[in-house]
């Protein structure tokens, strides 16, 4: 059985309920001889910054830097609003992403059919939807400088950010988005806005000779980001992967997120570059944050930080078909009419239950999937 290290960071609020569903489900890969992971927990964000002082510890990066995968659940609440800038809770999250290099996110967004109703979409425009974002992550216009707010000799006060790549960065993201689509439809839609910025020409170019170089038999078109933008809502079952910079990235993950019901169904992975052994950093961890307003409530649906466990056998562990079944699995629970209160809303004949009899059910119908 394969051994992986995984450096478990539950953080705050629904954080650490979410996680207990996701060491459940470890537990079960453990005990069925499937995957051995062994999980090491460390305190990020509020918790961690109520125990030491810092929002994340040297010991707790050194722990997430010798992992296989990092699985974090969620930081920040209204307990530390009003700590300084620089130890915010979420200041973890931005320190680990610079310090694992992770570049690359990927965002899948999955509409499961029991769920197409929950969508802002008619059901027939989103049923099946199965798209992955992949976004750059440390470059572009949230790292460019200039990055000021300066008063000129007028008086007039003048705000610069700017949007900044290099090759570089460019080929890196583009190789991982291609490296992804060959393990899943074989199509590529890149997208930038060159008709106005110069990182979008050059964005292109490097885009189409990562393409030339060795992804020719991966279909690869361009698009706007507008017409991106419009696109996903009038038809998001023609993407497969979506390759984007920073900033379209984050406007456009978010687009395809409310595409499938609701924030408590989405997973993340931010991967880094592979070394000469194929190895890589990954951080694995829900799009939502830490819902304090339900936290301790047994109310949160742990199926974001689980399908990040699907990601992570997926793209870590070396287990698609383990990744697939786990899916299979999530899909079964909501075929039966399983829900949390969040994708339970104008559903009266569903079935809502709590944070831990979700993870129970998906562990149950993952046997039953394996075994069939
Ligand atoms: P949030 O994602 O925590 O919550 C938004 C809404 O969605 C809330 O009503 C919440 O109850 C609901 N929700 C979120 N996840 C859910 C789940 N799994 N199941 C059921 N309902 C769920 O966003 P927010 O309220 O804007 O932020 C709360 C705190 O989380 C803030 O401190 C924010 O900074 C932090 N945050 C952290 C991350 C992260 O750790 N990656 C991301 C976003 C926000």
């Amino acid at each position: 059985m394969q051994r992986y290290h995984v450096a478990l960071l539950p953080g705050d609020g629904i954080g650490p309920e979410v996680m207990g569903e996701v060491e459940r489900l470890c537990a079960f890969l453990r005990r069925e001889g499937l995957v051995d992971l062994t999980l090491e927990c460390a305190a990020v964000g509020g918790a961690s910054l109520d125990a030491t002082g810092k929002p994340i510890s040297e010991e707790t990066y050194a722990l997430a830097k010798q992992a296989d995968a990092v699985f974090l659940g969620a930081v920040g609440g209204p307990k530390w609003e009003s700590v300084p800038y620089a130890l915010r809770p979420e200041a973890a999250l931005l320190g680990l992403r610079k310090r694992l290099d992770l570049f690359s996110n990927v965002r899948p967004a999955l509409c499961y059919p029991a769920l197409a109703s929950a969508s802002s979409l008619k059901p027939e425009r989103v049923s099946g939807l199965d798209l992955v974002i992949v976004r750059e992550l440390t470059g572009g216009v949230y790292f460019g400088e200039p990055k000021e707010i300066v008063t000129l000799e007028s008086g007039v006060r003048r705000a610069v950010d700017s949007q900044v790549y290099t090759s570089v960065e460019i080929e890196r993201i583009a190789k991982s988005a291609f490296a992804l689509a060959e393990k899943r439809g074989k199509r590529v839609v890149s997208v930038e806005k060159r008709n106005v910025m110069v990182t979008g020409v050059l964005w292109h170019e490097v885009v189409q000779r990562v393409h030339a170089n060795g992804n020719g038999h991966l279909e690869l078109s361009s698009m706007l980001a507008d017409n991106c933008a419009m696109q996903l809502v009038r038809d998001p079952l023609q993407f497969d992967v979506i390759l984007t910079d920073n900033l379209f990235g984050d406007v456009l993950s978010d687009l395809a997120a409310m595409l499938t019901g609701s924030l408590g169904m989405l997973p993340s992975a931010s991967l880094g570059a592979a070394d000469a052994h194929g190895r890589f950093a990954a951080l694995y961890e829900p799009v939502h944050g830490s819902a304090p307003d339900i936290a301790g409530m047994g109310k949160a649906n742990p199926i974001a930080s689980i399908a990040s466990l699907s990601m992570a056998l997926r793209y870590s562990f070396g287990a698609p078909a383990l990744a697939d079944a786990l899916d299979r699995a999530i899909g079964r629970v909501l075929e039966h009419g399983a829900r949390t209160a969040d994708i339970a809303s104008g559903d009266e004949s569903a079935d809502v239950i709590s944070t831990r009899e979700m993870g129970e059910r998906i562990e149950k119908s993952l046997g039953e999937v394996l075994s069939s």
